[in-house]
C-alpha cells in the first residue's frame, strides 16, 4: 500500500504512539486538580504549550488548545462577529454587521462559518480571488480593506494545491491599511513545512495548526492568539484554557501535539528529501499526455501535486489508483463525495470540468522513491488506456 494523502491526515508512527502512551500513563491526573497528580499533569500540559509556542515566537500563554482547526476557525470568526455579545467585552455600541474578508482559497471550515454568520445578518463577506499561480491576489485583496473591516482570514498553504502565499508581506500591507482589523491565519498545511516564527512579532492576531496534519493524534489543534486580542468564547464551562475554551483538556492529544512540535523544530532534512521526491513526481507527471498540473511549482510547499487528466473523471482516476493500492484524494479530502467543482481551482481560472475532476497527491515522511515511481507508472497506464478507448 502507498499512502499519498498526507494533506488529509499524516498517520502517527508507532514510535510516536509509544511516547504518547508513556506520557498518558505517567501524567494521568486532571490538570485542574490541585493535588500532586493534578499538578504533575498541569506541568506536562504547560510544557506542551511551550513546545507549540516556539513555532510562533509566542508566549506559552498565547497558545490555546482546542479540538481541531475547524473549532479554532469557528471560534475566531464567530467570536469576532459576535464579540459584542460577550460579557467581558464593553463594546456594546459596535455595529451588528461585521465586515469580513477572506481569500477564495480558504478551507470549508472558514467558508461555512462565514455562511453561517451571513445567514444571521452578522457578517458582510467579501472574497479576495486567487492568481492563476494559486497564490492570494494581494492587488485585489487590499482595495477591499476599509476602516470598517473587522477581520481578514487567510490560508497560508492551500490544502488542495499546496500553494503558499507570501503572507509575511501580505500581513505588512494589510496592517498599513488597517491597524485594527483582526488578521487570522489558517496555518494548518504550513506547520512543519514552513518556518512560522515571523508571526509572533508581526501584525498577525491569530493562527491555527492542527495535530493530525503533522503526525499527531486527531482531534487536537492549537490556536495562537495574541495576548492583546479581546475575544469572547463560544464554549463556556469550567474556565479551562484561560476561559477561552472550557472543558477538561484533551491530554493525550496535547501530549501528542507537544511532542510533534518538538520534532518539527528542525524538519529541514525531511523537507529536503520530500522536495526531491516531489520534483521527480512533478517532472514525470508533466510528461504524461493529457495530464495538466495545477498551480505554479515555484510557490508550492513541495509535498503536494494537484492535477487533472483530460477525458477522465477525478473520482474514476482516484478509484483506479486505490485499486492499485495507492491512496490519494479527489480535490480536497473534506469535499470528497461531492462532485462540486473545487472553489479553489475555479478561482485560479480552471474550467468546471478541470475544477471538479482534480486529483491531489500529497507526500509525507513515509514516502519513498519507489512510491513515486509506482504512482507515476499507474497514472501513465491509466492515461494510455484512456487513449486506447
Ligand atoms: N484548515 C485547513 C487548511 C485544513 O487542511 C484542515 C483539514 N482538512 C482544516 C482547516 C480543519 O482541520 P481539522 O481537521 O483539525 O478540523
Amino acid at each position: 500500500m502507498i499512502y499519498a494523502d498526507y494533506n488529509a491526515t499524516a498517520p502517527c508512527t508507532p514510535e510516536h504512539l509509544a511516547k504518547v502512551t508513556e506520557l498518558i500513563l505517567q501524567k494521568d491526573g486532571n490538570p485542574s486538580s490541585i493535588h500532586y497528580q493534578g499538578r504533575r499533569a498541569k506541568v506536562a500540559l504547560e510544557s506542551a504549550r511551550k513546545s507549540v509556542a516556539w513555532h510562533f515566537s509566542a508566549e506559552p500563554s498565547e497558545i490555546i488548545f482546542m479540538s481541531g482547526a475547524t473549532e479554532v476557525n469557528n471560534f475566531i470568526l464567530q467570536g469576532t462577529a459576535c464579540h459584542h455579545f460577550f460579557p467581558d467585552c464593553q463594546e456594546t455600541s459596535k455595529a451588528s454587521v461585521s465586515h469580513f474578508i477572506v481569500s477564495a482559497g480558504e478551507h470549508p471550515s472558514v467558508f461555512a462559518t462565514c455562511e453561517f454568520l451571513k445567514k444571521r445578518n452578522q457578517v458582510h463577506l467579501e472574497v479576495a480571488p486567487l492568481l492563476t499561480s494559486g497564490e492570494i491576489c494581494l492587488k485585489q485583496l487590499l482595495p477591499l480593506i476599509s476602516d470598517k473591516t473587522s477581520l481578514v482570514s487567510l490560508i497560508y498553504v492551500n490544502n488542495e494545491t499546496g500553494i503558499m502565499s507570501n503572507l509575511q508581506e501580505i500581513v505588512v500591507q494589510i496592517r498599513k491599511k488597517s491597524p485594527t482589523c483582526h488578521i487570522h491565519i489558517d496555518a494548518v498545511q504550513a506547520f512543519g513545512k514552513i518556518d512560522m516564527r515571523w508571526m509572533g512579532p508581526s501584525g498577525v492576531d491569530s493562527a491555527v495548526v492542527s495535530g493530525h496534519k503533522v503526525g499527531a493524534l486527531k482531534g487536537i489543534a492549537a490556536l495562537y492568539l495574541k495576548k492583546s486580542v479581546r475575544l469572547g468564547t463560544i464554549i463556556v464551562g469550567g474556565g479551562q484554557e484561560r476561559g477561552r475554551r472550557a472543558g477538561t483538556e484533551n491530554m493525550p492529544g496535547i501530549f501528542s501535539l507537544g511532542l510533534r512540535s518538538d520534532d518539527l523544530r528542525d524538519n529541514s532534512e525531511v523537507m529536503a528529501r520530500l522536495g526531491r521526491l516531489w520534483k521527480t513526481l512533478w517532472d514525470n507527471l508533466s510528461t504524461i499526455s493529457g495530464v495538466s498540473l495545477h498551480g505554479d511549482p515555484t510557490c508550492s510547499t513541495k509535498n503536494t501535486v494537484n492535477f487533472h487528466m483530460s477525458g477522465i473523471q477525478g473520482e474514476i482516476l482516484m478509484l483506479k489508483l486505490d485499486a492499485a493500492g495507492i491512496a490519494v484524494s479527489t480535490g480536497s479530502a473534506c469535499s470528497s463525495g461531492t462532485p462540486k467543482p473545487s472553489h479553489v481551482l475555479k478561482s485560479m481560472g480552471f474550467s468546471d470540468f478541470e475544477s471538479a475532476n482534480s486529483i491531489r497527491i500529497s507526500l509525507g515522511a513515509s514516502t519513498t522513491e519507489d512510491d513515486i515511481q509506482e504512482i507515476v507508472r499507474v497514472i501513465r497506464t491509466v492515461a494510455d488506456q484512456r487513449k486506447a478507448v
